[in-house]
């Protein structure tokens, strides 16, 4: 058995560091020189205070520990702790492993604690350096984890953002292709469109885009695109219509222009042409970048209406002027001195001026519900004879179309008094030549014929007193004649004979006038007997024969016989021979012939005289109507024709004359045989 002096030198042998305190206020009973070295105390301290030994663990926890360890007799164990302790004059802070074991006697009393430590501070440091390895490790894992993440999540974004930028270049490609597309769908509409379009970009206005209408307009081909408008078409400049282009280049304004006029070059010439169009800006980014031009070429409208516009105004002046005429021919018609009346085709009154109201006395309401036979007024001749319906004027304007003028009627009336009126009546045709009517013009002339009346009632009266006295002279001078001795020399013979002569012509002169009365009254009863026409004319030649010494060629076909008043167609004969040697005195012959005809015998007079002018014809017919040029010098009424054409006519025969001025005339008649 061990003695506890070698025990304890064993213990200070021993390479634990080992210390024993033997009382509560912890005497250093024992301490080996590892406890010492760890410490740091050198010298003996055995038997003092620990806290006196060691200072510096004063305010450290050891103290109190062991002291506690003493008092409960429970052994404490610490591990890995650190202790400050002054080291060669230094304090020095280094780690043990350290236990505080109570040491208890028999009844449990602690009398000593036994303090054994190792310094770990080495192996603390590996800990601590593999601890901070394992720190900075997990410090990089968890910055690498953060970095990782980061890059995840920056990888996240990236492809996030990547994922937008494909959708972004999807989108914009495909904005690119609709883009394109647009921009070939525009090219196409400007192409196709129904109406001219261009584009014009640039200040000088070069044509981008043009289609094929519009060229047309232009009158270019494809080679005006990409050049300035008025580069290619200089003849534009200065037109009003190309200027406003400009005008909405410069202002950004738009235009449109209805029916616009402008001067364009067609096959050479400038010509005016008519356009609607429509003028827009075109804008990049706001900053206007050209001008769209849309326009519709309405020359052929504009023209046509322009067209219809001058008919327009030229019916509306026609009408104006038409109007204007109608109411210069209505105040004509209404101040007019002559009757006038419209007739539809079957003579019914449609229209009357008021003179014509006024010379028929009737107003214009009962006018025009009358025709023009209406018997509430009997037409007749100016004779006193009825006028047959065909022998009205008006009746034969509607029926032979011919017009006729100065045809004396008389119209009767119950209870006025009888109306003599001049007649012109002319056919009114339609385009077709149809008969739409007829027009009346008349006169009052019933002063005029009754003024004629009292003239022939006045000559009727002194022709028929003169009669008388004529004859009694004449049968005067025969006596007187025969008185004397009848020698041809003798002077007394010779004025008898003068004498005789004017008697003669007095005689005549009066006769005719009696007889022109008579015959124009209609007073003369036909003596009609059978007899041979060529045998009076015979008689009658030779008469004038020997009285005026003319040669008279008669020329009979046949022998004509005639049933007529032999006295009266003598009178014809002889006034128209007589006429022939008056008018005709220088050219000696005269051809009379005698042509029986179907049912008819015409007799013929020819002269080779001067002639009737052509213009006097119509009237040569007229009583007391004189023709020719040398009346003054030729005596006569103008009644010998009238009262032949009367005598004629109340035959039932015609009467008429051929003449050229200058080349004779033949006078002429037929008789019904
Ligand atoms: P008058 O002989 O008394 O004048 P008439 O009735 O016989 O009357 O003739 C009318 C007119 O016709 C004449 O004044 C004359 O101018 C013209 N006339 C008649 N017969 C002829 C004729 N044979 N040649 C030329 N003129 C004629």
């Amino acid at each position: 058995m061990l003695s506890d002096q070698t025990l304890l030198h064993i213990l200070t042998l021993s390479q634990d560091a080992t210390a024993v305190y033997d009382s509560p206020d912890l005497h250093i009973c024992f301490v080996n020189q590892a406890m010492q070295a760890f410490w740091g105390k050198t010298g003996d301290i055995t038997g003092k205070p620990l806290v006196i030994a060691v200072p510096e663990l004063d305010g450290q926890p050891f103290i109190g520990l062991l002291e506690r360890v003493w008092t409960t007799g429970e052994t404490y164990r610490a591990t890995d702790t650190p202790a400050m302790l002054v080291i060669d004059g230094f304090p020095k802070v280094s780690y043990f492993d350290f236990e505080y074991r109570a040491i208890q006697d028999d009844s449990g009393q602690v009398i000593a604690i036994l303090h054994t430590a190792t310094d770990v501070s080495t192996r603390l440091a590996a800990l601590q350096q593999v601890a901070e390895k394992k720190r900075r490790e997990e410090g990089l894992i968890s910055e690498l984890k953060r970095s990782s993440e980061d890059i995840r999540e920056t990888n996240d974004y990236l492809s996030a953002v990547n994922r937008e930028l494909i959708a972004s270049n999807a989108r914009i490609s495909l904005l690119n292709e609709r883009l394109q597309e647009s921009d070939t769908n525009f090219k196409r509409l400007i192409a196709q469109a129904p109406v001219a379009a261009m584009v014009l970009l640039g200040e000088d206005l070069a044509i981008e885009l043009a289609n094929q209408p519009m060229l047309d307009i232009l009158n270019r081909d494809e080679t005006a695109i990409g050049r300035p408008i008025l580069e290619s078409m200089p003849e534009l400049k200065g037109e009003p219509a190309v200027e406003l282009i400009f005008e909405t280049f410069r202002t950004g304004k738009a235009f449109d222009g209805n029916e616009v006029p402008v001067r364009m070059k067609r096959n050479g010439l400038l010509e005016t042409r008519y356009f609607n169009f429509s003028y827009r800006p075109l804008r990049d980014s706001g900053r206007i970048i050209g001008v769209m031009d849309l326009a519709i070429e309405v020359t052929g409208q504009v023209r046509a209406r322009k067209h219809l516009e001058a008919i327009i105004s030229e019916k509306t002046t026609l009408e104006q002027n038409l109007r204007a005429n109608e109411q210069r021919l209505q105040r004509i018609l209404d101040t007019m001195a002559e009757g006038v009346i419209i007739t539809d085709a079957q003579g019914g009154l449609t229209y009357v001026n008021p003179m014509a109201q006024k010379i028929m006395g009737v107003d214009e309401t009962e006018l025009l519900q009358r025709k023009y036979d209406d018997n509430r007024w009997q037409n007749e001749r100016t004779d006193g004879t009825p006028l047959a319906m065909e022998d009205h004027p008006v009746y034969i304007a509607l029926r032979t179309r011919l017009s006729l003028y100065d045809q004396e009627i008389a119209i009767v009336r119950q209870g006025w008094e009888k109306l003599y009126i001049s007649v012109n009546a002319a056919p009114l045709e339609d385009n077709h030549q149809q008969v739409t009517g007829c027009i009346v013009t008349f006169t009052d002339v019933t002063n005029r014929i009754k003024l004629l009346q009292q003239k022939d009632d006045f000559i009727s009266i002194a022709s028929h007193e003169l009669k008388t006295p004529v004859t009694t002279l004449k049968v005067s001078l025969q006596l007187l004649a025969r008185m004397t001795s009848g020698d041809p020399d003798n002077a007394t013979t010779k004025l008898i004979g003068q004498a005789n002569r004017s008697a003669e012509k007095l005689s005549a002169l009066v006769s005719g006038l009696l007889n022109s009365n008579r015959l124009s009254q209609g007073r003369f009863p036909l003596n009609k007997t059978h007899f041979n026409i060529t045998d009076l004319i015979n008689e009658c030649c030779q008469h004038v024969r020997i009285t005026t010494g003319r040669v008279i060629d008669l020329k009979e076909t046949a022998p004509a016989e005639v049933y007529a008043d032999e006295q009266l167609i003598e009178q014809v004969i002889v006034n128209l021979i007589n006429n022939a040697v008056k008018y005709a005195p220088e050219a000696g012959q005269i051809s009379v012939s005698v042509c029986p005809e179907n049912d008819s015998v015409r007799v013929s007079v020819t002269d080779f005289g001067p002639g009737i002018p052509a213009e006097k014809l119509p009237y040569i017919f007229e009583r007391y109507y004189r023709a020719g040029q040398n009346n003054g010098l030729i005596p006569g009424l103008g009644l010998g024709l009238y009262i032949c054409e009367e005598i004629i006519h109340k035959h039932g025969g015609h009467i008429g004359v051929e003449s050229e001025w200058g080349k004779g005339a033949t006078f002429w008649f037929s008789l019904p045989s």
